[in-house]
């Protein structure tokens, strides 16, 4: 794993320079430096891009259009053409292997020229364009020496490396060759005697990877003889990654667990009781059962953290507001930090109407409205007859904010803050319990990788009585149907949302929310056309929802800002435009502001119809209402950052992990953990 200290000690000849081998001069070093490549243990990590099985050269004349093969042949001519007052070239040579000719092409690339001599044996992997002449534009290539080199580069299934400028493959591909050779069997392996326990354990893809040795491992890293053998390297070096990872987690909760000792906030029922008595339903089953889980943690010896997630609309905020209770009913004061400031008035609202009667004050606290005075700078205290609940978005967290007795954080939407505005918050007590919510249900990878020292509870199912969600997708094209069907809708009492991923208009491709609003309004006469974004002042925002919630506004224009938490029951269209410029995870997201009450939504994903790729993207939405789904296929299409977010910081980035892929080898890799965990403490 880069970035997480070597744990090989520099003892070990691995932790020696690159610059101690043999043929690797300053300009070599700089240059793999620049691959991050400084120590001999980097240079055996760098992982190949690919691989060439070159055990099955194709005849030119054997070539087909389209399909990338590798070729073998002599260089029989080559030159350069330029055009446009020298300013634009074409280099070519023409290969020959005795049963055709082959042209390869690079545009603009004229230094090409130096590689390549009349009469070089090379070596080319490309996709044909043409076969007549058999033409390939910028292919892969080699030039071939013969001698033991060959033994290196050919006939076999040969390593294909990420480079940079000036590093020949050829020269990396023999110097990881060498030196595997040289260190071969001096690879110090950590996990050896742990692997070999696990290697008796159930593998659903078969444990070969755990059976192997690290210098065995790297050795079918670069020079597998089986295609398959690579994947068994990989996954053996991505274990060693995850273990590593997996042991920091455990330490940082076993360190944080030695030293801090729960407030009792398991509270007595005396508010909750009543609370859930006017609430006017009932907890869902898994609501209880998670419940359950967040009394056990608030009343246990060591503060809670814990993540709950669930689905869109599967009701955490009751739970929240349970949860709250228990540390109120203790006398400990709560807070409760949510993105936005539309959610956090919503809080405020929802909050207020549940917890005043029972005698519990809430308070508001965002960038724009405060109705807590802390002029004076002293915090505010407690006091027993009144404890009491603080929401607010980021200006919680700013220094002039401070709470005593604070017994419970609540994070609302936590995927939209880092980790560090957590603990900011967290500082603001003496160890209070911690409890993050998160409606982007997190693939079980990374919730075992990015929230590992957070226990986790889920919400498995929705509350009952909601009508269905149907899911469009629409090309541009058949717009004016739909907004028939949206006039159509409002006519029968309902509301609507349109959702655009700009303010204001960059290009002639995407919508700006600005610009459409006033062609909405038109367009819907007599309807009330609200508009928020998140340039707009937070009164401005605040009197939109205000208008939406009460149904004076029907129609909702907004950016991305609606995204999280919004609830509005009456309203049943989501109407996304450019939607191939969400993510599948965020549109989920959005979808999930419909369908909260009981008739039937619709949720209309309109995308740029030359674009087939993202429209197929987004019928997985069509396809199915599962969070935990979309989030794994907005995982595998784009990769964890923009699944979470990009203010979550502290992805780990891994070498030979795969986040998408590796459940089975993270689960090994915790359960590893685990038990070297045991040993050390005996
Ligand atoms: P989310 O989990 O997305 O934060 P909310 O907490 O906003 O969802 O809940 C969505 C809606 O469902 C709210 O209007 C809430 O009052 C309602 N709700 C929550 N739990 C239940 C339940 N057990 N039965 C019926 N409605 C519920
Ligand atoms: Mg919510």
């Amino acid at each position: 794993m880069t970035g997480a200290g070597a744990k090989t000690p520099t003892t070990s000849p691995l932790g020696a320079l690159v610059t101690t081998l043999y043929g690797v001069g300053p300009e070599r070093a700089l240059q793999l430096g620049r691959l991050g490549i400084r120590t001999i243990e980097e240079l055996l990590l760098h992982r190949p891009r690919r691989y060439e099985d070159r055990r099955r050269l194709q005849k030119i004349a054997a070539l087909q259009e389209g399909e990338p093969a590798i070729v073998h042949g002599k260089v029989v001519a080559q030159g350069t053409k330029w055009y446009r007052q020298h300013t634009k070239s074409i280099f070519e040579i023409i290969l020959e292997d005795g049963t055709a000719r082959l042209h390869c092409r690079w545009w603009n690339l004229p230094y090409m020229e130096k590689y390549f001599a009349l009469g070089d044996e090379v070596l080319v992997f490309g996709k044909p364009i043409a076969l007549k002449p058999r033409t390939m534009d910028h292919p892969e290539t080699e030039v071939l020496e013969g001698g033991e080199e060959a033994l290196i580069h050919l006939n076999r299934i040969t390593p294909v490396y990420p480079l940079t400028d000036g590093l020949p493959q050829r020269w990396l591909r023999a110097l990881i060759w060498r030196t595997l050779q040289a260190f071969g069997n001096k690879i110090p392996d950590p996990l050896a005697p742990d692997l070999a326990r696990l290697a008796s354990g159930p593998d659903s893809r078969g444990a070969r990877h755990t059976s192997l040795g690290r210098g065995e491992a790297l050795r079918l890293l670069h020079f597998p003889e089986e295609t398959e053998q690579a994947e068994t390297a990989r996954r053996r070096l991505a274990l060693e990654e995850f273990f590593e990872l997996q042991m920091q987690i455990l330490q940082r909760r076993r360190n944080f667990e030695s030293r801090t000792q729960a407030l009792a906030c398991g509270g007595d029922n005396h508010l909750i009781r009543p609370f859930l008595a006017q609430l006017g339903f009932k907890l869902t089953e898994a609501q209880t059962r998670v419940l359950r889980e967040l009394r056990q943690d608030m009343s246990g010896r060591h503060p809670m953290r814990r993540l709950l997630q669930g689905d869109v609309g599967s009701g955490k905020t009751v739970v929240a507001a349970c949860c709250a209770l228990m540390a109120l009913e203790g006398g400990f004061n709560v807070v409760l930090m949510a993105p936005t400031e539309i959610l956090a008035e919503q809080h405020f609202l929802n909050f207020s109407k549940w917890f005043e009667p029972l005698g519990v004050r809430v308070e508001l606290q965002t960038g724009s409205r405060k109705t807590l005075d802390m002029g004076d700078g002293q915090p505010v205290s407690r006091n027993a007859a009144a404890p009491l609940l603080v929401i607010g978005t980021h200006a919680l967290i700013q220094s002039g904010f401070a709470l005593e007795d604070l017994g419970l954080v609540i994070i609302d939407e936590q995927h939209k803050f880092g980790v560090a505005q957590r603990e900011e918050l967290v500082r603001k007590g003496n160890y209070p319990h911690l409890l993050v919510m998160t409606a982007t249900p997190i693939p079980r990878t990374l919730g075992l990788t990015l929230y590992g020292e957070l226990d986790v509870s889920t919400i498995s199912e929705l509350p009952p009585g909601r009508g269905r969600i149907k899911t469009f997708v629409r090309t541009a094209d058949k717009l004016p149907k739909v907004w028939d069907f949206i006039r159509s809708q409002l006519r029968a009492g309902r509301q609507a949302y349109v959702v655009y991923s700009r303010v204001d208009e960059e290009s002639l491709d995407v919508k700006a929310v600005t610009k459409e609003f006033t062609i909405i309004q038109e367009a819907l006469e007599p309807f009330r056309i609200g508009l928020v974004h998140g340039r707009l002042p937070a009164r401005e925002k605040e009197m939109v929802m205000t208008a939406f919630r009460a149904g004076e506004v029907q129609v909702l224009v907004a950016t991305s800002v609606i995204e999280v938490g919004v609830d509005v029951p009456n309203a049943n269209i989501m109407l996304i435009e450019n939607a191939e410029q969400f993510g599948l995870a965020q549109l989920h997201q959005l979808r999930g502001r419909i369908g909260r009450g009981a008739q039937d939504s619709f949720c209309i994903l309109v995308a740029a119809a030359k674009s087939q790729e993202a429209q197929q993207r987004l019928r997985v939405l069509e396809m199915t209402a599962d969070g935990f789904k979309i989030a794994e296929a907005d995982l595998k299409l784009r990769g964890p950052g923009e699944l979470l977010g990009q203010q979550q910081s502290g992805i780990p980035q891994f070498r030979f992990g795969d986040l998408a892929t590796d459940l089975v080898l993270i689960q090994e890799a915790r359960e590893l953990a685990r038990r070297n965990a045991e040993t050390l403490k005996r």
